[in-house]
């Protein structure tokens, strides 16, 4: 596959939008999605970094703050948890990483009535819900939005920022193997580490620093993964048991649902695992064969056409047999 002319965005007048609105105010909100990941912090964080170097005010917020395996990245310590940690008033509130509105949860409650809302994602579903959009659905990560919009505008880069966007981008793009993986997001990656990102100390803090009771959660999700007769769907569903035999609560789902994808022949990956007695996180990877995004938004989630997720409001029997049909109507074999 060619990519003519990769790095410039699609939506041009949104990135100018956004830049305007960034440059006219003096304090701003920055918000990103609940059970965030390194995309979003990175984002949020590289983001509020950028408008600090310009004289100006940044606070983060994200529902339940910082998750402890992303607490490594500069800045991290003082995202707020709770909308209380949002001090209005703001010039305008930058939710990024974020498809819609309601991916915020509890943060809504630290978005002011009326506020000026400026959404910055890279999902196609997004539901354009601010005054300013900027969307750019074929970007692998919303990182790579913040380093372009830093290059367009003329911002500098420190280290910290650089540590953050790398971050966010390496991590989305699945360490630059998913195919959302652009020859511009590698220019942009050589660009950071000239900044100063050290990409093994950054694949070590990710990737390199399992507890053993987490590598033997992986080993059970192994064991435990199933797959349909014709081995094009495999999926795992993890139990409360699991989790208190291992002792941990994993706070992201990609490095378990890429064991189930990493399966040959396998276009469907499902993972589920409760996130309260009624309430199922699903997540989903997939090939072209299965749009990943369609599949999720059955169930109200929704995400990118071969990386999604949502909350399934039932138990977790009734999410397996509900995700797995879903999984073969996608690709046809129900
Ligand atoms: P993960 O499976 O890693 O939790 O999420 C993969 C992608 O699916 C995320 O980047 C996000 O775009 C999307 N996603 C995950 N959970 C939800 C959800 O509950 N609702 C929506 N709309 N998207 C989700
Ligand atoms: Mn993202």
């Amino acid at each position: 596959m060619t990519h003519p002319r990769d790095d410039a965005p699609a939506d041009p007048a949104g990135l100018r939008a956004a830049i305007e609105e960034l440059r006219r105010g003096r304090r701003f909100l920055v918000v990103t999605h609940a059970r965030p990941d390194g995309d979003a912090i990175g984002s949020a964080l590289a983001l509020a970094h950028l408008l600090r170097g310009e004289g100006k005010e940044a606070e983060c917020v994200v529902d339940a703050g910082t998750p402890p395996d992303l607490a490594f990245l500069p800045g991290s310590a003082a995202i707020g948890g709770t909308p209380a940690a949002a001090r209005p008033p703001y010039d305008a509130v930058l939710i990024v990483d974020a498809a819609g509105l309601d991916r915020i949860e509890g943060m809504r409650d630290a978005v002011p009535t009326g506020a000026r809302i400026v959404n910055i994602d890279h999902h196609a579903s997004n539901t354009r819900f601010g005054a300013v959009n900027w969307i750019e659905p074929s970007w692998g990560s919303t990182g790579e939005m913040i380093g372009a919009l830093a290059r367009e505008a003329g911002w500098r880069l420190t280290r910290e920022i650089a540590v953050c966007l790398y971050v966010a981008i390496v991590t989305d793009t699945g360490r630059f193997m998913f195919s959302s993986t652009r020859p511009a997001t590698h220019e942009l990656a050589a660009e950071l580490q000239r900044h100063g990102v050290d990409p093994g100390a950054i694949n070590r803090e990710i990737w390199g620093s399992n507890s053993l009771a987490e590598l033997r959660l992986h080993a059970e999700t192994i064991r435990a993964i199933r797959t349909d007769p014709t081995g094009r769907i495999a999926w795992v569903v993890l139990t409360q048991k699991m989790f208190e035999d291992a002792g941990i609560t994993p706070t992201e789902s990609q490095n378990y649902v890429s064991l189930v994808k990493s399966i040959r022949g396998v276009e469907v990956a499902i993972l589920l695992r409760p996130l309260s007695a009624r309430e199922v996180k699903l997540s989903v990877r997939s090939e072209p064969s299965c749009d990943a995004a369609a599949l999720c938004a059955r169930f109200g989630g929704g995400g990118h056409l071969r990386a999604a997720g949502a909350t399934m409001q039932m138990s977790l029997e009734e999410a397996e047999v509900a995700a797995v049909a879903a999984a073969r109507d996608a690709l046809g074999t129900g």
